[in-house]
């Protein structure tokens, strides 16, 4: 049969401590850490001197070393509740913990010097532990949403059942106070308690790493959650960025990069299968005196109406309606014979006059604004394509240019 006396207890209490102290350690190695990690590491330090230091020297009651030490022993719940609030980001002052600590050990050497027992100082020691555990157990409660589950419950039930044995102990000793001839051996219920809070202090550090590790998986998910909707922001802005780079700004059409990418594929695709391919290029007449007339933004709101007639013709016979640059357009037709191309520059011709865009001053029309067409059709010889594709409808469109305007040339044809 095991003796359970107090002696051997606080030794008992004092190995798991080491343990405990192991296990911290371990964790600050390996794992990231929290704040409120090195006063809970600090708290089962002090309770370990503390604890050696009473069993040598238990029996000197009014000695001052023996009240330092006990002062160490209640560093244990003062350290514990500062780290808790550190870990609760409620950010405790030093000053606070200091000023604790002073006035418990002023309060401890106090009541040591005027009594011949240990039971006063006994009783002090847990009344301010049970301070310190019902303080930590109301910072936990009023602060609950901050933690996470699992740890949290652990971490209560430690400090409840602290408080619970804290109070027990006080009664116990209660009327040992008044008793003064009492010796130690005969209060076999305060091994009782150092047994139970042996192991509270274990769930104490079992729950402070538990919520650690819990904390440590929520930071991981939030920051996983933030990376995918990083990811899906950046997705959507290249995404962005992409259609960006190959349109124009003022007409929404494809632009001359835009146009060059759909050419070189088509040119490919039309030589593979040695077939027609047309486009169509497209300039305002006299657009300078237009501007200079009516001024640039009155400019550019007729050439958003051309854009958005070609637009409009291009996804009816599915080509590609491009800015090519200034008032020039162009519009690339796949699979289109010249008849066909013709009779869309047609099309275009007419739907611009529909516009009705007013120009009285212009020397083609005297009216309305007029646009010239080149339109240029051919079967790719080569796979890569060739300059002259665009070159050529652009003679045809100088060619209509030189005729007067307002009308459509086809390269090839005079
Ligand atoms: P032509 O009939 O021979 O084509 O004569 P033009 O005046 O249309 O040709 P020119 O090349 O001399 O002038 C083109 C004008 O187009 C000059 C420029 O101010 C105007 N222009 C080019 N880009 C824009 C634009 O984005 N907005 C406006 N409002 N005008 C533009
Ligand atoms: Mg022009
Ligand atoms: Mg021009």
């Amino acid at each position: 049969m095991i003796e359970l006396n107090l002696p051997s207890l606080l030794y008992t209490s004092a190995a798991i401590n080491v343990v405990m102290i192991g296990v911290l350690l371990h964790t600050r190695a390996y794992r990231r850490t929290y704040p409120g990690f090195t006063a809970w590491t600090l708290a089962v330090v002090t309770n370990i001197i503390g604890q050696l230091g009473l069993i040598a020297y238990e029996s000197n009651t009014q000695s001052i070393v023996t009240n330092i030490f006990a002062t160490f022993v209640i560093g244990m719940p003062i350290l514990g509740w500062y780290g808790l609030r550190q870990f609760l980001d409620l950010k405790p002052n030093i000053f606070w913990l200091v000023a604790f600590l002073a006035a418990s050990f002023t309060i401890i050497v106090l009541v040591s010097l005027q009594s011949e027992t240990p039971y006063p100082r006994r009783a002090i020691i847990s009344a301010l532990g049970l301070g310190f555990c019902l303080a930590g157990l109301m910072d936990i409660r009023r602060h609950m949403s901050k933690f996470v589950q699992g740890g949290t419950e652990l971490i209560q039930s430690g400090l409840i059942l602290s408080s619970a044995l804290l109070t027990a102990r006080l009664v116990s000793i209660w009327p040992l106070l008044f008793d003064a001839g009492l010796p130690l051996e005969n209060a076999p219920q305060n091994a009782y308690v150092i047994l139970v809070l042996i192991s509270v202090r274990l769930l104490w550090v079992l729950a402070f790493i538990m919520l650690t590790q819990q904390r440590l998986e929520l930071e991981l998910i939030q920051s996983q959650t933030e990376t995918q909707s990083l990811a899906n922001k950046l997705k959507k802005l290249n995404a962005e960025l992409f259609t960006d780079s190959r349109s124009d700004a003022l007409t929404g059409l494809a632009n001359r990069r835009h146009l060059d990418e759909e050419l070189a594929f088509e040119w490919e695709r039309h030589y593979q299968y040695k077939a027609t391919l047309s486009v169509i290029v497209l300039d305002v007449d006299h657009f300078k005196l237009y501007n200079d007339t009516y001024g640039h933004s009155a400019g550019d709101f007729c050439l958003t109406k051309i854009g958005e007639t070609l637009s409009d013709i291009a996804t009816h016979c599915k080509g590609l309606a491009a800015r090519y640059g200034g008032e020039e357009f162009t519009l690339l037709l796949p699979s289109t014979d010249g008849r066909r191309a013709r009779a869309i520059a047609k099309d275009i011709l007419r739907r611009v006059e529909d516009l009705k865009c007013p120009f009285p001053a212009s020397p083609t029309t005297g009216s309305r604004l007029s646009v010239s067409i080149g339109v240029h059709t051919t079967i790719p010889a080569h796979p890569s394509v060739s300059d002259a594709f665009i070159q050529d409808a652009d003679k045809a469109l100088y060619a209509a240019k030189r005729l007067g305007r307002n009308q459509i040339q086809v390269y090839g044809q005079d």
